[in-house]
């Protein structure tokens, strides 16, 4: 029989997306001994699919009143910012950027209700228009008749992000999903998770559930009822062509969200994937494919009517988002962070606030306890390593 090997730990953190990869920085960085525990691979659930748009609220604004999300993610874009650096709190140089900033577009007779509201004190510093000259090549075409703003938003390549996050802590992430594992509790508090085959015992002083949706199973499991999850789904459209026409942008209608949320990314091939969020995808559900398709063939072409788009190669999937319950699934505000007994339950709600998300995560984690920082994680080598997950685009052409 093979001996148990027993690790004190202060942090466990479930699931390797965006909100709990930063969060382990932080808390490494901070004197906690944590290590992270992913099922997957790294960025497999929302965050590798997100667009990557590091948002500063203005699109929650559009209702003309500046709502507590717009003022909450207002900070995120510099926080970013400095991190892309090398000044920020976390080391993201490596990281790949898409576009230095997201835009905003609405068509000829919507310019000047989007002038008017733009030309607040609250927008100032983060909304700019446009002129003619200077605009991205997509909206350059002659038969653009629209109002074009430049957003204090930025949009980066995801998948190096999280490569960014993993690499200077490999040695603390491994792949192993708790679902498996065996949970020895002591009232509403986690005393030990046991991996069974290898005999492997963690003591966590707390666990930090940033599982994204996986969180439902885990609450069954760690009968937690408080807080509840909420999903908010979409259908997602991708436009693979041969373009070179990078375009970062919500296009704005009559109505208080984006028609479509257009952003570009790289395929390995040399092409390129507009990949088509917003109205698009939140009003798809009970579209098929086909149909998703079709819908989303018309708004472009009604768009962007100068951008041939007759070889383009398309595909849409189904996904949620997954967030703390609202009434009346309205948007969550901002980061959220909630501790239960010793697991403290966390979602980004965007992949913009995980800065905010460790805010709140850390200071319920208590102090790092010196005691475990003579504690050798090599115990762990005998869990395998998650993989960073592919862009979807990659796979669906
Ligand atoms: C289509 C789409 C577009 C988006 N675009 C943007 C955007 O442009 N800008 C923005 O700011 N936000 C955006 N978002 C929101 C953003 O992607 C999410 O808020 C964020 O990625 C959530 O990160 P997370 O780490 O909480 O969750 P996830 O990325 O879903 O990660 C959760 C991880 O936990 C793991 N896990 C689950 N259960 C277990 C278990 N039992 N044991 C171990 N591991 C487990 C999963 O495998 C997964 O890897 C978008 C979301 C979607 C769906």
């Amino acid at each position: 029989m093979r001996s148990m090997k027993t690790l004190k730990l202060d942090l466990i953190i479930i699931g390797g997306g965006i909100a709990g990869l930063w969060t382990l920085n932080r808390a490494v960085e901070a004197g906690f001994n944590a290590i992270l525990l992913e099922k997957d691979s790294l960025g497999g659930g929302q965050s590798v699919r997100s667009q990557g748009i590091i948002h500063g609220g203005t699109k929650y604004a559009l209702s003309g009143v500046l709502t507590q999300a717009s003022n909450t993610i207002k900070e995120m874009p510099q926080r970013w910012r400095d991190c892309l650096a090398g000044q920020g709190e976390i080391d993201l140089t490596s990281v790949n950027i898409l576009s230095e900033a997201h835009y905003m577009w609405s068509k000829g007779s919507l310019g000047s209700r989007m002038t008017t509201f733009f030309a607040t004190k609250a927008f100032t510093g983060r909304v700019e228009e446009v002129s003619s000259k200077d605009r991205p090549e997509v909206f350059s075409h002659k038969k653009f008749k629209g109002s074009l703003y430049r957003l204090n938003e930025l949009v980066l390549d995801v998948p190096s992000v999280v490569d960014a996050l993993r690499n200077p802590l490999e040695d603390r992430i491994y792949k192993a999903d708790i679902n498996t594992a065996k949970i020895e509790m002591e009232g509403d508090q986690i005393k030990a998770v046991s991996f069974g085959d290898e005999q492997l015992r963690l003591e966590p002083q707390h666990i930090v559930l940033t599982s994204g949706e996986g969180f439902e199973p885990l609450a069954d499991k760690l009968n937690i009822k408080q807080p509840e999850m909420q999903r908010r789904p979409l259908h997602m459209v991708m436009v693979k062509h041969q373009h070179n026409l990078p375009m970062f942008a919500h296009c704005i209608g009559a109505g208080s969200k984006p028609v479509a949320t257009i952003t570009t990314h790289p395929c390995q091939d040399g092409g390129q994937v507009w990949y088509l969020g917003g109205n698009v995808a939140e009003t798809g559900l009970e579209r098929s494919e086909e149909q998703q398709i079709t819908f989303a063939k018309k708004e472009l072409t009604a768009l962007l009517p100068w951008v041939d788009l007759s070889d383009a190669q398309w595909a849409s999937f189904h996904i949620n988002r997954a967030e703390p319950k609202q009434s009346s699934l309205t948007r969550p505000d901002a980061a959220f962070a909630q501790k239960v007994g010793n697991c403290i339950v966390a979602w980004p709600t965007k992949l913009a606030l995980s800065p905010d998300l460790a805010d709140q995560v850390l200071p319920l984690c208590g102090t790092p306890s010196s005691t475990t920082e003579t504690q050798h994680l090599d115990l762990l080598n005998s869990l395998p390593k998650p993989e960073t997950a592919q862009p979807i685009w990659e796979t669906s052409f």
